[in-house]
Protein backbone atom coordinates (compact mmCIF):
# COMPACT_ATOMS: atom_id res chain seq x y z
CA UNK A 1 0.00 0.00 0.00
CA UNK A 2 1.27 3.57 -0.92
CA UNK A 3 1.22 5.57 2.07
CA UNK A 4 0.07 8.87 2.14
CA UNK A 5 2.99 9.98 3.76
CA UNK A 6 5.15 8.27 1.32
CA UNK A 7 3.41 10.14 -1.93
CA UNK A 8 3.43 13.77 -0.15
CA UNK A 9 7.49 13.72 0.61
CA UNK A 10 7.30 13.42 -3.06
CA UNK A 11 5.78 16.68 -3.33
CA UNK A 12 7.74 19.97 -4.25
CA UNK A 13 7.92 22.17 -1.24
CA UNK A 14 6.95 19.43 1.02
CA UNK A 15 7.20 20.05 4.88
CA UNK A 16 5.04 18.38 6.76
CA UNK A 17 5.27 21.19 9.22
CA UNK A 18 4.71 23.92 7.33
CA UNK A 19 3.14 23.09 4.04
CA UNK A 20 2.27 25.67 1.74
CA UNK A 21 -1.08 26.13 0.82
CA UNK A 22 -0.79 25.28 -2.87
CA UNK A 23 1.13 21.81 -2.26
CA UNK A 24 -1.11 21.27 0.31
CA UNK A 25 -4.56 21.64 -2.15
CA UNK A 26 -2.16 19.47 -4.70
CA UNK A 27 -1.99 16.73 -2.44
CA UNK A 28 -5.61 16.89 -1.54
CA UNK A 29 -7.07 17.11 -4.88
CA UNK A 30 -4.60 13.82 -5.49
CA UNK A 31 -6.37 11.33 -2.92
CA UNK A 32 -10.29 12.75 -3.27
CA UNK A 33 -11.81 10.06 -5.29
CA UNK A 34 -15.45 10.69 -6.45
CA UNK A 35 -17.65 8.31 -5.10
CA UNK A 36 -19.03 5.72 -7.43
CA UNK A 37 -22.08 4.43 -6.87
CA UNK A 38 -25.58 5.60 -8.62
CA UNK A 39 -28.59 6.82 -7.87
CA UNK A 40 -32.12 7.77 -10.45
CA UNK A 41 -34.45 10.36 -8.90
CA UNK A 42 -36.47 12.20 -9.85
CA UNK A 43 -36.02 15.79 -10.76
CA UNK A 44 -37.72 17.10 -8.09
CA UNK A 45 -35.48 15.04 -5.74
CA UNK A 46 -32.44 16.26 -8.48
CA UNK A 47 -31.45 19.46 -7.22
CA UNK A 48 -27.95 20.45 -6.43
CA UNK A 49 -27.07 16.55 -7.15
CA UNK A 50 -24.06 15.87 -9.28
CA UNK A 51 -25.29 14.24 -12.79
CA UNK A 52 -23.71 10.72 -13.26
CA UNK A 53 -23.85 10.55 -16.48
CA UNK A 54 -24.47 12.82 -19.89
CA UNK A 55 -28.09 14.08 -20.73
CA UNK A 56 -28.29 13.01 -24.79
CA UNK A 57 -31.33 14.80 -25.90
CA UNK A 58 -33.63 12.23 -27.28
CA UNK A 59 -34.93 14.73 -29.65
CA UNK A 60 -34.83 18.17 -31.30
CA UNK A 61 -35.61 21.02 -28.74
CA UNK A 62 -37.57 22.69 -29.87
CA UNK A 63 -39.49 19.39 -32.23
CA UNK A 64 -40.96 22.15 -34.89
CA UNK A 65 -39.81 25.02 -36.78
CA UNK A 66 -42.09 27.55 -34.90
CA UNK A 67 -43.43 31.22 -34.79
CA UNK A 68 -41.23 33.33 -32.11
CA UNK A 69 -44.09 36.16 -32.66
CA UNK A 70 -47.75 36.64 -32.70
CA UNK A 71 -48.32 37.49 -36.96
CA UNK A 72 -48.37 35.82 -40.03
CA UNK A 73 -46.48 33.23 -41.66
CA UNK A 74 -45.70 33.07 -44.90
CA UNK A 75 -43.32 32.15 -47.89
CA UNK A 76 -40.23 34.36 -47.96
CA UNK A 77 -40.27 33.79 -52.07
CA UNK A 78 -43.59 36.34 -51.49
CA UNK A 79 -41.09 39.41 -50.45
CA UNK A 80 -38.86 38.64 -53.60
CA UNK A 81 -41.92 38.87 -56.40
CA UNK A 82 -43.25 42.06 -54.42
CA UNK A 83 -41.61 45.26 -54.92
CA UNK A 84 -42.25 47.40 -52.32
CA UNK A 85 -45.75 46.32 -50.20
CA UNK A 86 -46.90 42.61 -49.94
CA UNK A 87 -50.25 41.60 -50.67
CA UNK A 88 -51.00 38.30 -49.12
CA UNK A 89 -54.72 36.19 -48.52
CA UNK A 90 -55.26 34.58 -45.07
CA UNK A 91 -55.77 30.91 -45.49
CA UNK A 92 -55.65 29.83 -41.74
CA UNK A 93 -54.45 29.85 -38.34
CA UNK A 94 -51.97 28.17 -36.32
CA UNK A 95 -52.01 28.22 -32.45
CA UNK A 96 -49.75 26.85 -30.48
CA UNK A 97 -50.15 23.40 -30.05
CA UNK A 98 -52.73 23.53 -32.70
CA UNK A 99 -50.93 23.34 -36.37
CA UNK A 100 -52.44 24.70 -39.56
CA UNK A 101 -52.29 21.07 -41.64
CA UNK A 102 -53.01 22.82 -44.82
CA UNK A 103 -50.53 23.98 -47.64
CA UNK A 104 -49.56 27.76 -48.02
CA UNK A 105 -49.42 29.07 -51.66
CA UNK A 106 -46.76 32.00 -51.94
CA UNK A 107 -49.70 34.31 -52.18
CA UNK A 108 -51.03 33.15 -49.09
CA UNK A 109 -50.42 33.73 -44.77
CA UNK A 110 -51.56 31.70 -42.25
CA UNK A 111 -52.24 34.09 -38.82
CA UNK A 112 -50.08 32.27 -35.80
CA UNK A 113 -48.90 32.78 -32.37
CA UNK A 114 -45.72 32.61 -30.70
CA UNK A 115 -45.34 28.80 -30.42
CA UNK A 116 -47.18 27.79 -33.24
CA UNK A 117 -45.77 25.22 -36.00
CA UNK A 118 -44.61 26.89 -38.80
CA UNK A 119 -47.53 25.45 -41.72
CA UNK A 120 -45.95 23.32 -44.39
CA UNK A 121 -43.67 25.76 -46.90
CA UNK A 122 -43.41 28.96 -44.47
CA UNK A 123 -40.52 30.33 -43.51
CA UNK A 124 -40.88 33.62 -42.52
CA UNK A 125 -43.44 35.28 -39.76
CA UNK A 126 -44.40 39.11 -40.06
CA UNK A 127 -45.42 40.63 -36.57
CA UNK A 128 -49.21 41.56 -36.13
CA UNK A 129 -47.59 45.12 -35.17
CA UNK A 130 -46.36 45.57 -39.13
CA UNK A 131 -49.25 44.54 -40.98
CA UNK A 132 -52.54 46.14 -41.61
CA UNK A 133 -55.50 43.89 -42.24
CA UNK A 134 -58.61 44.30 -44.48
CA UNK A 135 -61.30 41.24 -43.92
CA UNK A 136 -59.27 38.30 -45.35
CA UNK A 137 -55.95 40.92 -47.08
CA UNK A 138 -52.91 41.27 -44.90
CA UNK A 139 -50.37 44.10 -46.23
CA UNK A 140 -47.08 45.10 -44.82
CA UNK A 141 -44.38 46.75 -46.66
CA UNK A 142 -41.34 44.45 -48.19
CA UNK A 143 -39.10 46.52 -45.95
CA UNK A 144 -40.43 45.02 -42.60
CA UNK A 145 -38.96 41.55 -42.37
CA UNK A 146 -36.26 39.60 -43.76
CA UNK A 147 -36.28 36.26 -45.11
CA UNK A 148 -36.60 33.59 -42.35
CA UNK A 149 -37.51 36.45 -40.11
CA UNK A 150 -39.09 35.46 -36.51
CA UNK A 151 -38.47 31.62 -37.10
CA UNK A 152 -37.55 29.41 -33.83
CA UNK A 153 -36.03 26.35 -36.05
CA UNK A 154 -36.51 22.74 -34.78
CA UNK A 155 -33.29 21.63 -32.33
CA UNK A 156 -32.32 25.59 -32.31
CA UNK A 157 -32.26 24.29 -28.01
CA UNK A 158 -30.55 21.15 -28.10
CA UNK A 159 -30.09 19.01 -31.37
CA UNK A 160 -31.33 15.66 -31.27
CA UNK A 161 -28.04 13.22 -30.05
CA UNK A 162 -26.06 15.94 -28.39
CA UNK A 163 -25.24 15.71 -24.75
CA UNK A 164 -27.48 18.40 -23.62
CA UNK A 165 -25.36 18.16 -20.30
CA UNK A 166 -22.30 16.04 -18.99
CA UNK A 167 -21.50 13.91 -16.32
CA UNK A 168 -20.01 16.25 -13.05
CA UNK A 169 -22.39 18.98 -13.28
CA UNK A 170 -24.21 19.75 -10.63
CA UNK A 171 -27.44 20.51 -11.01
CA UNK A 172 -29.13 24.01 -11.22
CA UNK A 173 -33.06 24.91 -11.57
CA UNK A 174 -32.15 25.75 -15.81
CA UNK A 175 -30.66 22.17 -15.68
CA UNK A 176 -33.69 20.25 -14.54
CA UNK A 177 -36.20 22.61 -16.89
CA UNK A 178 -33.93 21.62 -19.79
CA UNK A 179 -33.99 17.74 -18.55
CA UNK A 180 -37.85 18.46 -18.67
CA UNK A 181 -37.74 19.70 -22.16
CA UNK A 182 -37.04 16.53 -23.61
CA UNK A 183 -39.16 14.40 -21.71
CA UNK A 184 -36.95 12.73 -19.64
CA UNK A 185 -38.51 12.74 -15.53
CA UNK A 186 -35.53 11.10 -13.61
CA UNK A 187 -31.36 11.37 -13.90
CA UNK A 188 -28.67 9.05 -13.10
CA UNK A 189 -27.25 11.59 -10.00
CA UNK A 190 -23.95 10.04 -7.61
CA UNK A 191 -25.09 8.87 -4.92
CA UNK A 192 -24.22 11.29 -1.97
CA UNK A 193 -21.03 11.88 -0.32
CA UNK A 194 -21.13 11.09 3.58
CA UNK A 195 -19.03 13.52 5.74
CA UNK A 196 -18.83 12.48 9.72
CA UNK A 197 -17.38 15.23 12.11
CA UNK A 198 -17.40 16.02 15.64
CA UNK A 199 -15.66 18.45 17.98
CA UNK A 200 -13.06 17.68 20.88
CA UNK A 201 -12.18 19.49 23.96
CA UNK A 202 -13.04 18.92 27.07
CA UNK A 203 -14.28 22.88 27.66
CA UNK A 204 -16.86 22.54 24.74
CA UNK A 205 -20.70 21.98 25.91
CA UNK A 206 -23.16 21.42 23.60
CA UNK A 207 -26.37 23.23 23.18
CA UNK A 208 -28.91 22.55 26.03
CA UNK A 209 -25.72 22.28 28.38
CA UNK A 210 -25.28 24.14 31.34
CA UNK A 211 -21.87 26.06 30.66
CA UNK A 212 -19.58 25.17 33.17
CA UNK A 213 -16.79 28.08 34.30
CA UNK A 214 -13.68 27.69 31.56
CA UNK A 215 -16.09 26.39 28.90
CA UNK A 216 -18.00 27.49 25.71
CA UNK A 217 -20.55 26.69 23.94
CA UNK A 218 -19.21 24.20 20.71
CA UNK A 219 -20.42 26.26 17.71
CA UNK A 220 -18.03 24.77 15.37
CA UNK A 221 -20.16 21.66 14.72
CA UNK A 222 -22.78 23.96 14.10
CA UNK A 223 -20.95 25.96 11.10
CA UNK A 224 -19.47 22.56 9.90
CA UNK A 225 -23.17 21.29 9.96
CA UNK A 226 -24.23 24.35 7.77
CA UNK A 227 -21.24 24.27 5.62
CA UNK A 228 -22.11 20.53 4.36
CA UNK A 229 -25.49 21.09 4.25
CA UNK A 230 -24.80 24.17 1.46
CA UNK A 231 -22.68 21.50 -0.64
CA UNK A 232 -25.51 19.06 -0.28
CA UNK A 233 -23.65 16.51 1.92
CA UNK A 234 -24.66 13.98 3.80
CA UNK A 235 -23.25 15.20 7.23
CA UNK A 236 -23.29 12.56 10.36
CA UNK A 237 -23.06 14.86 13.58
CA UNK A 238 -20.85 12.34 15.87
CA UNK A 239 -20.95 14.99 18.82
CA UNK A 240 -18.43 16.35 21.01
CA UNK A 241 -15.47 14.19 22.33
CA UNK A 242 -13.65 14.59 25.29
CA UNK A 243 -9.61 15.10 24.92
CA UNK A 244 -8.92 10.93 25.59
CA UNK A 245 -6.60 9.32 23.20
CA UNK A 246 -9.11 6.21 23.64
CA UNK A 247 -12.18 8.17 23.09
CA UNK A 248 -10.76 9.77 20.14
CA UNK A 249 -9.60 6.96 18.34
CA UNK A 250 -12.96 5.36 19.16
CA UNK A 251 -15.01 7.70 17.51
CA UNK A 252 -12.26 7.76 14.50
CA UNK A 253 -13.03 4.45 13.72
CA UNK A 254 -16.21 4.34 13.83
CA UNK A 255 -16.34 7.51 11.76
CA UNK A 256 -14.77 5.78 9.06
CA UNK A 257 -17.10 2.98 9.80
CA UNK A 258 -20.05 4.74 8.27
CA UNK A 259 -18.95 7.99 5.90
CA UNK A 260 -16.45 8.73 3.23
CA UNK A 261 -14.52 11.78 5.28
CA UNK A 262 -14.11 12.50 8.92
CA UNK A 263 -13.95 16.41 9.61
CA UNK A 264 -12.69 16.62 13.41
CA UNK A 265 -12.52 20.41 14.81
CA UNK A 266 -9.78 21.18 17.62
CA UNK A 267 -6.64 19.03 19.07
CA UNK A 268 -4.58 19.16 16.15
CA UNK A 269 -1.96 21.71 17.19
CA UNK A 270 0.71 20.30 19.60
CA UNK A 271 -0.66 21.26 22.88
CA UNK A 272 -1.03 19.03 25.73
CA UNK A 273 -4.71 18.08 25.47
CA UNK A 274 -3.90 17.45 21.87
CA UNK A 275 -3.75 14.06 21.18
CA UNK A 276 -5.41 13.84 17.71
CA UNK A 277 -1.70 14.18 15.23
CA UNK A 278 -0.29 11.67 17.71
CA UNK A 279 -3.15 9.19 16.99
CA UNK A 280 -3.18 9.54 13.86
CA UNK A 281 0.78 8.68 13.24
CA UNK A 282 -0.15 5.36 14.88
CA UNK A 283 -3.42 3.70 13.57
CA UNK A 284 -4.27 6.37 10.63
CA UNK A 285 -1.97 7.74 7.75
CA UNK A 286 -1.12 11.43 7.84
CA UNK A 287 0.24 13.48 4.76
CA UNK A 288 0.71 16.41 6.85
CA UNK A 289 -0.17 18.77 10.47
CA UNK A 290 0.36 22.03 9.65
CA UNK A 291 0.49 24.82 6.76
CA UNK A 292 1.90 27.54 6.08
CA UNK A 293 -1.17 29.91 6.18
CA UNK A 294 -3.05 32.23 8.34
CA UNK A 295 -5.48 31.08 10.60
CA UNK A 296 -5.24 27.29 9.86
CA UNK A 297 -1.61 26.60 10.26
CA UNK A 298 -2.59 23.69 12.35
CA UNK A 299 -4.48 21.34 9.75
CA UNK A 300 -3.84 17.44 9.69
CA UNK A 301 -4.87 15.55 6.18
CA UNK A 302 -4.80 11.83 6.21
CA UNK A 303 -6.35 8.51 5.86
CA UNK A 304 -8.02 6.53 8.90
CA UNK A 305 -9.48 2.98 8.78
CA UNK A 306 -12.33 1.64 11.09
CA UNK A 307 -10.04 -1.21 12.13
CA UNK A 308 -7.46 -2.12 14.57
CA UNK A 309 -3.96 -0.94 12.08
CA UNK A 310 -3.70 1.28 8.97
CA UNK A 311 -5.34 -1.13 5.88
CA UNK A 312 -7.43 -2.56 7.78
CA UNK A 313 -11.45 -2.38 7.76
CA UNK A 314 -13.06 0.57 6.03
CA UNK A 315 -10.86 4.08 4.92
CA UNK A 316 -12.14 7.35 5.01
CA UNK A 317 -10.11 10.76 4.18
CA UNK A 318 -9.48 13.09 7.64
CA UNK A 319 -9.39 16.01 7.63
CA UNK A 320 -7.98 17.35 11.64
CA UNK A 321 -9.27 20.80 11.54
CA UNK A 322 -8.10 23.61 13.91
CA UNK A 323 -10.23 24.30 16.95
CA UNK A 324 -10.45 28.09 16.52
CA UNK A 325 -14.18 28.73 14.85
CA UNK A 326 -12.69 31.11 12.17
CA UNK A 327 -10.24 28.34 11.20
CA UNK A 328 -12.19 26.00 10.83
CA UNK A 329 -14.57 28.13 8.20
CA UNK A 330 -11.22 28.90 6.42
CA UNK A 331 -9.71 25.44 6.25
CA UNK A 332 -12.67 24.03 5.45
CA UNK A 333 -13.18 26.77 1.84
CA UNK A 334 -9.21 26.24 1.23
CA UNK A 335 -8.51 23.20 1.95
CA UNK A 336 -11.44 20.54 2.61
CA UNK A 337 -14.36 22.03 0.19
CA UNK A 338 -12.16 21.04 -3.48
CA UNK A 339 -11.73 17.87 -2.40
CA UNK A 340 -15.50 17.46 -1.23
CA UNK A 341 -16.16 18.39 -4.28
CA UNK A 342 -14.32 15.98 -6.70
CA UNK A 343 -15.82 13.07 -4.11
CA UNK A 344 -19.03 13.91 -5.10
CA UNK A 345 -18.36 13.02 -8.18
CA UNK A 346 -18.24 16.99 -9.75
CA UNK A 347 -16.24 19.08 -11.88
CA UNK A 348 -14.47 21.22 -9.48
CA UNK A 349 -14.56 25.08 -10.56
CA UNK A 350 -11.62 27.46 -9.69
CA UNK A 351 -12.69 29.89 -7.22
CA UNK A 352 -13.46 33.25 -9.04
CA UNK A 353 -11.15 36.38 -7.51
CA UNK A 354 -11.42 39.47 -7.96
CA UNK A 355 -9.35 42.61 -7.57
CA UNK A 356 -9.75 44.91 -5.14
CA UNK A 357 -8.00 48.10 -3.91
CA UNK A 358 -6.73 48.04 0.00
CA UNK A 359 -8.40 50.67 1.86
CA UNK A 360 -5.98 50.26 4.91
CA UNK A 361 -2.41 49.04 5.35
CA UNK A 362 -2.72 45.37 6.10
CA UNK A 363 0.09 43.54 8.67
CA UNK A 364 1.42 40.75 6.39
CA UNK A 365 4.33 38.47 7.06
CA UNK A 366 6.10 36.65 3.83
CA UNK A 367 6.05 32.92 4.08
CA UNK A 368 2.44 31.77 4.89
CA UNK A 369 -0.92 32.26 3.18
CA UNK A 370 -3.46 34.49 4.46
CA UNK A 371 -7.06 34.67 4.40
CA UNK A 372 -8.36 37.54 6.22
CA UNK A 373 -11.91 38.74 6.80
CA UNK A 374 -13.14 41.90 4.78
CA UNK A 375 -15.45 44.13 3.72
CA UNK A 376 -15.86 44.66 0.05
CA UNK A 377 -17.54 46.92 -1.81
CA UNK A 378 -17.94 48.26 -5.59
CA UNK A 379 -17.84 51.97 -6.54
CA UNK A 380 -19.95 53.76 -9.34
CA UNK A 381 -17.00 53.06 -11.81
CA UNK A 382 -17.44 49.73 -10.83
CA UNK A 383 -14.06 49.48 -8.93
CA UNK A 384 -13.94 47.07 -5.85
CA UNK A 385 -12.41 48.13 -2.61
CA UNK A 386 -11.47 46.09 0.28
CA UNK A 387 -11.34 47.12 3.87
CA UNK A 388 -10.27 44.06 6.61
CA UNK A 389 -12.36 43.29 9.07
CA UNK A 390 -11.51 45.25 12.64
CA UNK A 391 -10.55 41.62 14.22
CA UNK A 392 -8.62 38.93 12.37
CA UNK A 393 -8.57 37.09 15.38
CA UNK A 394 -8.91 33.29 14.24
CA UNK A 395 -11.49 32.69 17.40
CA UNK A 396 -13.70 36.11 16.65
CA UNK A 397 -16.31 34.25 14.81
CA UNK A 398 -18.31 37.82 14.17
CA UNK A 399 -15.78 39.13 11.90
CA UNK A 400 -16.94 36.06 9.33
CA UNK A 401 -20.21 37.29 9.84
CA UNK A 402 -19.23 41.05 9.78
CA UNK A 403 -17.81 40.20 6.51
CA UNK A 404 -18.53 39.59 3.00
CA UNK A 405 -15.09 38.63 1.43
CA UNK A 406 -11.83 36.54 2.01
CA UNK A 407 -8.97 38.97 1.70
CA UNK A 408 -6.29 36.51 -0.04
CA UNK A 409 -3.03 37.52 0.92
CA UNK A 410 -0.36 35.31 -1.44
CA UNK A 411 2.70 33.12 0.47
CA UNK A 412 5.30 35.69 -0.81
CA UNK A 413 3.32 38.51 -0.05
CA UNK A 414 4.63 41.13 2.94
CA UNK A 415 2.65 44.35 4.20
CA UNK A 416 0.18 45.69 1.59
CA UNK A 417 -0.28 49.53 1.69
CA UNK A 418 -3.25 51.38 1.23
CA UNK A 419 -4.39 52.15 -2.59
CA UNK A 420 -2.41 48.77 -3.32
CA UNK A 421 -3.99 45.85 -5.43
CA UNK A 422 -5.74 42.46 -3.30
CA UNK A 423 -7.51 39.62 -4.71
CA UNK A 424 -10.83 38.87 -2.71
CA UNK A 425 -12.99 36.06 -2.68
CA UNK A 426 -16.58 37.13 -2.52
CA UNK A 427 -18.48 35.11 0.32
CA UNK A 428 -21.82 34.99 -2.52
CA UNK A 429 -21.23 32.04 -4.12
CA UNK A 430 -18.80 30.35 -2.00
CA UNK A 431 -20.66 30.35 1.40
P1 LIG B 1 -7.58 23.61 20.19
O1 LIG B 1 -7.04 23.59 18.79
O2 LIG B 1 -8.29 22.36 20.56
O3 LIG B 1 -6.55 24.01 21.16
O4 LIG B 1 -8.68 24.78 20.19
C1 LIG B 1 -8.32 26.13 19.92
C2 LIG B 1 -9.39 27.08 20.44
O5 LIG B 1 -10.61 26.85 19.77
C3 LIG B 1 -9.69 26.92 21.91
O6 LIG B 1 -9.90 28.21 22.45
C4 LIG B 1 -10.98 26.13 21.94
O7 LIG B 1 -11.75 26.36 23.08
C5 LIG B 1 -11.66 26.61 20.70
N1 LIG B 1 -12.54 25.57 20.20
C6 LIG B 1 -12.17 24.32 19.93
N2 LIG B 1 -13.21 23.58 19.48
C7 LIG B 1 -14.28 24.44 19.48
C8 LIG B 1 -15.65 24.27 19.12
N3 LIG B 1 -16.09 23.11 18.66
N4 LIG B 1 -16.46 25.35 19.22
C9 LIG B 1 -15.97 26.53 19.68
N5 LIG B 1 -14.70 26.74 20.03
C10 LIG B 1 -13.85 25.71 19.92
MG1 LIG C 1 -8.79 21.50 22.30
Amino acid sequence: MTTLNEFSSCVAQYDPQAMPVSAAQAIVRQWATPVSAVEHVPLHDALDRVLAADIVSPSDVPAHDNSAMDGYAFRSAALASQVDSVELTLAGKALAGHPFGGAVAVTECVRVMTGASMPADCDTVVPQELVTRSGETIRFAASAVRDGANRRLAGEDLARGSAALRAGRVLRPSDLGLIASLGIGEVPVRRRLRVAFFSTGDELRSLGEPLDPGCVYDSNRHTLFAMLQRMNIDALDLGVVRDQPAALEAALRSAAASADVVLTSGGVSVGEADFTQQLLQTFGDVAFWSLAMRPGRPLAFGRVWSGERPGLGLPALFFGLPGNPVAVMVTFYQIVREALVVMSGATPQPAALLQATSRELIRKRAGRTEFQRGVATRDARGQWHVTPTPSQSSGVLSSMSEANCFIVLEHERSDITAGESVDIMLFDGLI
